[in-house]
């Protein structure tokens, strides 16, 4: 790793890039030998997380469109630029131009980084583009285009880096969702539903992963980007740097990461966001009916003993074993 540029060595020179966590006895993170493809990581959050990386030891695709917050148009300019800030600090680092909506030029990026560096470690689907409409107003054609970027994208990005991933046995992939997603937010239908398939995507992919040492979480920011200027509060906007957040990024592609993690970070606070099941209720005979339903709420609906899910057959199990000791009472 270039001198300079790396982790703090030392509690006094930490910085949100470079956590100085050797004096709590945590092992430094390093990513030496690693090979990072980070889409949309020509501005915002996409360059905190390759700065990070590379400084960290990681040689890194910088992927961007170069567009602007609604996709349009196209420059080489932005992912080259970041590139030249890796270099300078004595990183390595590739400019990429693919539209992560193309599964070919995908392809041809993943193809270009295994023929230079012979692998990819790390994939962290971050590009992203707006259409906020309110419902009433959004067209097919709006939908369609945030579902392409976000949901698609991470789909071609997997797609093509899989297979290498799973012949290496080492894969670390983190899907970019949002708040917006996972809690919903006025006039953003297509980008909530794009985030939340985002997590559907990743907890398949964190089962199918497992036995190749792929994990595979979420991770949903909150920072001051050119994507949220004029929607976060001034006073906010400064708090909640992009490197902040990038804190958290590292740690979900580091060794060390968990698997199927939904992190929720922003101006250096951080939070879990968990799906849980109510333990439930059975009904049976004359109970088992709508307004039966109804009269239980508050039983169905308490949080007590409830349980996260590891895989969609658990809830099936559950539900037909509550139903079974129902039958079984005397
Ligand atoms: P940003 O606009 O600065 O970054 C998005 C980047 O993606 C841009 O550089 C853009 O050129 C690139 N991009 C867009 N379409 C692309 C395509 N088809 N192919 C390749 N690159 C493409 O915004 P940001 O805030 O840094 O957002 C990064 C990610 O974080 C996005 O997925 C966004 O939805 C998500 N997010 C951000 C926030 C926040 O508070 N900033 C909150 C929740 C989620």
């Amino acid at each position: 790793m270039a001198a300079g540029f790396g982790p703090a060595a030392g509690p006094d020179r930490g910085s949100s890039l470079n956590p100085s966590l050797t004096k709590r006895g945590i092992d430094m993170m390093s990513f030496d030998g690693r090979v990072a493809i980070i889409t949309g990581a020509g501005g915002g959050l996409g360059r905190t997380h390759a700065l990070a990386l590379a400084a960290r030891g990681a040689r890194v695709v910088v992927n961007d469109l170069g567009g602007d917050i609604h996709g349009t148009g196209g420059s080489p300019t932005p992912a080259m630029e970041v590139v030249a800030e890796i270099e300078a600090a004595g990183g390595e680092a590739v400019a990429n131009g693919a539209n992560v909506a193309d599964a070919d030029q995908v392809e041809a990026m993943v193809a270009a980084a295994i023929e230079r560096w012979g692998r990819v470690d790390i994939l962290v689907n971050n590009a992203g583009i707006l259409r906020d409409k309110s419902f009433v107003n959004m067209t097919a054609e709006e939908f369609d285009a945030v579902l392409d970027v976000h949901l698609k994208g991470a789909f071609n990005t997997s797609k093509a880096a899989w297979p290498h991933m799973r012949e290496q046995s080492y894969g670390r992939i983190v899907n970019t969702t949002s708040s917006s997603g996972l809690y919903g937010n006025f006039g953003q239908a297509n980008y909530s539903a794009a985030k939340m398939a985002l997590v559907g995507l990743m907890n398949t992919l964190a089962l199918e992963g497992a036995k190749y040492n792929i994990r595979v979480n979420c991770l949903a920011p909150a920072a001051g980007t050119r994507m949220t200027e004029g929607l976060i509060p001034d006073e906010a906007f400064g708090l909640l740097s992009p490197e902040s957040v990038t804190v958290g990024l590292v740690w979900l592609v580091s060794e060390e990461a968990p698997t199927r993690f939904i992190l929720g970070a922003g101006g250096g606070a951080f939070a879990r966001t968990y799906v849980m099941e109510t333990a439930g209720i059975a009904l049976e005979g004359s109970d088992l009916t709508p307004e039966g339903l109804a009269a239980r709420l508050s039983d169905l609906q308490s949080t007590d003993g409830a349980t996260e899910p590891t895989q969609g057959a658990e809830q099936t199990m559950k539900l037909a074993q509550l139903a079974m000791n129902l039958k079984e009472q005397p």
